[in-house]
């Protein structure tokens, strides 16, 4: 006999992983569930192979099922949650006791939905009362999120719906390796390239997006902010810039100009190595296009000068006038999931919801209104994710950390620095639904519900607010990072004398209503409960809190969402429209113009020497997805891309005397790695690249420079001096 198959149930909702977020259909059949693809404006019926196998991890074997607490025997055993939670609420009561509140610390990611980023930026400063929290995506996009702010007032990655790339003429991609990290949008290139426009690649490697292209220039490692003088330079002396767009919609070109005056093509060749040739090449193609559009991705944004890296590619989008020219333009192309949602509700140290900086007086009244505190009582700026990182445990920094999905040991710079810090805290928390590498050292480990178990929004690259729809529950022990979150503060603020915290009746009450030092009774915290972990409540609270700011969501509904694909922000009102495209009658600063910023070269924080004498470079594979935690574990994506590995030229691996396969040690001045040789033609022969999705000996950030940007604080991971060799000679 066989059983009768259930009718089966269905959610239409988007891929767990990077930042165009897919659309996709997940079907549960008798228990099993599939993911289909679904026709959506960014990924047009198209997943890559993390999105096709993403569901393999709803019922992994691996998958936690309960708290973990570690014992006196230094393991990590079964718990209740009660127990879990007594362990963390009496490990944050001692901290704050002895050492006060900012010994407390909380660090994010930019794969949270938008709830969740919310939730957790309001956590820190109601509940814990602490300045001390911060996110991955400090590590992702932050130099472009600054560089976006101080050119036009606003950063939303994409001020443009992606399908404009289908009218541009000539795209510039500027470290970014779509091909491989976003294969759906590579259909975007193939595309400009059959209707005979020019695609050009900036990249040290010969990536799968490089060898599409018509021109790839490779530079040297740390060299991006030359070329993009120099394009310049060449835009100036052809007479390609755009005179009348630069007297009636910008400020400040004539320092951006005499800037560029000294970058002329050769000087810039001898520093990047990048022919002159090409240079004019680019700048020809950039400048006589109908249509033109520069896009920058984590090649120029991770430096400790990526924030004027990307500047300089933004001047000269400015100079040849694209940005808000309906087909052209400048953007980034976020990375994780909910890099761009992530870093609007205030879960960055310099941030409350709404994209409002955190030391702005009004924001600050704005947002304690909401949150039922004083103004006075909430937290000023904290630190960036590495800062925060590099203090755990030490004399002044926090002594307790709580990590919602992120997994700084393998994904922060100067990694087994960062991971002595993470053992040395007295309590170390994490929330995540597999035992990554940071879970494995915690003290405390939350087993929390995975996408297809909860609903929420994300806001895609395009700046899109979308929603993740449940396909069915958690499993009976797992809970939602919501939960947890509403759970803690309960436990944590209950009596105390300033504010109601999350009554039944709605999210926070103002604190006025609390001013008689009522306390909430049982029922009430029972209804906080409830109403703090529905991801409904927490939106509406958000679009309240967001209203007014630069990252506008007043306006944006589910329902909204749910009636069209997406819903653009800024949206300050329900019955106006959204705003897919920005800037296109004024940018979002004060006098309406786009500001020029004057910006230099300068050299990489480490340059090579006799000692280290190569560059490494650093990024991703298309099977896996930042640090390895999820996708190294779904079968067909380890069989696609099962280890880390070191790319080297192969005249640089005839002159080290190294085979293909052959085992290396890559070590910096910080410490090494060990990985197999990948012998390439398609990467420099004085640079040597290798993946970030591996902990252990092969993880590559155990050698990367901790150097920071000076204003995103953005570390720079995308070149530091090292120098190789074979592991057994
Ligand atoms: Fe699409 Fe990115 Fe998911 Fe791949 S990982 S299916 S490109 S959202």
């Amino acid at each position: 006999a066989t059983t009768p198959e259930r009718t089966p149930h269905e959610a239409a909702t988007h891929c767990p992983y990077c930042a165009l977020q897919c659309g996709m259909l997940l079907r549960e059949r008798d228990g099993q569930v599939e993911v289909l693809p679904r026709d959506f404006p960014t990924n047009r019926g198209g997943l890559c192979q993390k999105g096709w196998t993403a569901a393999e991890l709803l019922d992994h074997p691996e998958r936690l099922t309960t708290p973990l607490l570690r014992g006196p025997d230094g393991r990590l055993a079964p718990a209740t949650w009660a127990e879990a939670y007594a362990r963390i609420v009496a490990g944050i009561r001692d901290t704050q006791a002895t050492h006060g509140p900012d010994a407390v610390a909380v660090f994010g990611g930019g794969g949270l939905t938008n709830e969740k980023a919310y939730a957790l930026g309001r956590f820190a400063r109601v509940a814990l009362r602490t300045r001390m929290i911060d996110y991955n995506g400090r590590f992702c996009m932050s130099s472009a999120a600054a560089a976006g702010m101080r050119a036009f007032g606003i950063d939303r990655g994409l001020p443009f719906p992606l399908a404009d790339l289908g009218h541009a003429d000539t795209l510039l991609l500027v470290g970014a390796n779509p091909a491989e990290t976003m294969p759906p949008l590579a259909r975007y290139l193939t595309e400009l390239r059959e209707r005979g426009g020019q695609l050009i690649v900036v990249d040290p490697r010969a990536t799968a997006t490089a060898r599409l292209a018509d021109l790839h220039l490779q530079p040297l490692p740390g060299t991006d902010l030359a070329v993009a003088n120099a394009l310049l330079h060449i835009a100036l002396t052809e007479g390609w810039v755009d005179r009348e767009y630069v007297a009636t919609r910008t400020e400040g070109f004539d320092a951006v100009r005499r800037i560029a005056a000294g970058w002329w093509p050769a000087r810039a060749e001898r520093l990047s190595g990048v022919p002159v040739a090409d240079l004019e090449a680019t700048a020809r193609a950039l400048a006589t296009a109908r249509n033109a559009v520069i896009l920058t991705a984590r090649g120029a944004e991770q430096h400790a000068k990526g924030v004027d890296t990307v500047t300089a590619f933004v001047n000269l989008a400015l100079a040849l006038g694209l940005p808000g020219r309906p087909g052209s333009g400048y953007g980034c192309l976020t990375g994780q999931g909910n890099g761009q949602g992530g870093r609007e509700h205030g879960q960055k140290a310099d941030q409350l919801p709404g994209y409002r900086k955190i030391d702005d007086p009004s924001a600050r009244a704005h947002v304690a209104a909401i949150w039922g505190v004083h103004p006075d009582e909430l937290p000023g700026p904290g630190v960036s994710a590495y800062e925060l990182l590099d203090a755990l445990g030490t004399p002044t920094g926090p002594r307790t950390l709580l990590v919602f999905g992120s997994n700084p040991v393998v994904s922060a710079p100067r990694a087994a620095r960062i991971e002595r810090r993470l053992r040395d805290l007295d309590l170390l928390v994490v929330a995540d639904f597999l035992l990554s590498e940071t879970a494995a050292i915690a003290d405390v480990v939350l087993p929390t519900a995975q996408w297809a178990e909860e609903d929420g929004t994300m806001t895609n690259l395009e700046g899109r607010v979308l929603r993740r729809r449940a396909l069915r529950e958690p499993p009976p022990d797992v809970r939602t990072d919501l939960r947890v979150l509403a759970d803690l503060t309960a436990a944590l603020v209950a009596g105390a004398p300033s504010y109601r915290f999350l009554s039944s009746k709605g999210p926070l009450q103002p604190l006025d209503a609390a001013a008689d030092g009522a306390q909430p009774t049982g029922a009430e915290q029972d209804g906080a409960r409830q109403d703090g972990a529905d991801p409904r409540v927490v939106f509406a609270e958000l679009r309240r809190a967001s209203a007014g700011g630069p990252a506008d969501y007043a306006g944006v509904t589910w329902e909204r969402i749910d009636a069209a694909d997406g819903v653009f922000w800024p949206c300050p009102d329900t019955d106006g429209p959204d705003t897919p495209r920005l800037f296109t009658e004024r940018f979002a600063t004060p006098s309406g113009r786009a500001r020029f910023h004057p910006v230099e070269h300068r050299p990489a924080a480490e340059e090579v020497c006799a000692e280290y004498p190569l560059y490494l470079t650093t990024g991703r594979v298309l099977a896996q997805y930042q640090s390895g935690t999820q996708t190294r574990r779904v079968g067909a994506l380890r069989r696609a891309a099962p280890e880390p590995f070191v790319e080297l030229h192969p005249d640089l691996a005839a002159r080290l005397g190294v085979g293909d396969g052959e085992e290396l040690r890559v070590t910096s001045r910080r410490g090494e790695l060990r990985a197999p040789a990948r012998i390439t033609a398609t990467i420099r022969p004085d640079t040597l690249f290798a993946p970030f999705h591996w902990g252990g000996t092969g993880r590559v950030n155990s050698v990367t420079n901790d150097a920071l940007d000076p204003v995103s604080r953005m570390p720079e991971f995308k070149v530091c001096a090292v120098r190789v060799e074979r592991v057994t000679p």
